[in-house]
């Protein structure tokens, strides 16, 4: 590597650091290099297998990282100790909180083999510990007892609209635990359409915040539930109706 790149991702690493910082993270010199190194391997496996369509350093600093650790802001850290990210992909928003927070469990939830794969790669490569990589259909999986009502938080960005993503993700959440949504755009709609649907699966709607982050030009949200009564067995119902049949 030439001196210019190492002082270019130097440069890169400490920008991540000060915008960590305005959430209240303090990163580690280690952490950071952990964040490179996810970066380089997540753009060299995207070379085979669709994982991103962001691939530019800063990019992924931002849209991926700093995005992910903006759930931070919904979320009172001491009362989560177990997480489940569902629709992971490549790991986000799961692995970038991993790597901040060494010390909770996670589980990363992924119907695709192929990300999966990708998933086992990185956990490793990192040395991350307490983390289970879990291949199947939330649909399915949210039956398991091993899985069902045992995470204090629940996570998931960009997998489907309110109404289907609460269904494939309140089963997984504990009673007195929380599903934090990541979302983009204008959501007001989207919330009002999933009222019925956070109902019926035993959540409360708690909190919709918007992201202040100069970062993001466009609008972000976080939509936090909390789950206040047990999720009725139905739920969810068999792969792809929380998709074709939104509840509400
Ligand atoms: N959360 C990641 C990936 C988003 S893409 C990110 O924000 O970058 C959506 C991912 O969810 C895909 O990898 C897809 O395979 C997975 N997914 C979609 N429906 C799912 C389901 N029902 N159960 C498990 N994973 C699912």
């Amino acid at each position: 590597m030439g001196l210019e790149l190492i002082n270019a991702i130097i440069t890169t690493m400490e920008k991540l650091k000060a915008r960590a910082k305005r959430l209240g993270l303090e990163l580690t010199q280690g952490q950071l290099e952990q964040f490179d190194v996810y970066y380089q391997e997540l753009v060299g496996w995207n070379k085979r297998t669709n994982l991103t369509a962001i691939t530019d350093y800063e990019e992924v600093q931002i849209k991926h990282f700093l995005d992910s650790l903006t759930v931070t802001l919904a979320w009172q850290k001491t009362t989560a100790n177990t997480v489940i990210d569902v629709g992971t992909g490549a790991g986000i928003p799961g692995i970038p909180l991993k790597i901040v927070f060494p010390d909770i469990k996670l589980v990363l939830l992924e119907a695709t083999a192929k990300k999966a794969a990708f998933l086992r790669h990185i956990t490793a490569k990192l040395g991350l510990e307490d983390v289970e990589i879990v291949v199947g259909r939330a649909e399915v999986v949210a039956h398991d007892a091993r899985y069902r009502e045992s995470f204090d938080l629940v996570l998931s960005r960009a997998v489907a609209p309110l109404p289907t993503l609460v269904e494939l993700t309140l089963p997984f959440c504990a009673f007195g635990g929380s599903f934090i949504a990541q979302k983009k755009g204008a959501i007001a709609q989207e919330v009002a359409q999933a009222g019925k649907a956070i109902a019926t699966l035993g959540g409360s709607l708690r909190e919709v915040k918007r992201i202040e982050l100069a970062e993001f030009a466009d609008e972000r949200y976080l939509v936090a539930i909390d789950k206040v009564s047990p999720t009725p067995p139905q739920y969810p119902r068999r792969p792809g109706m929380p998709g074709k049949r939104p509840l509400g």
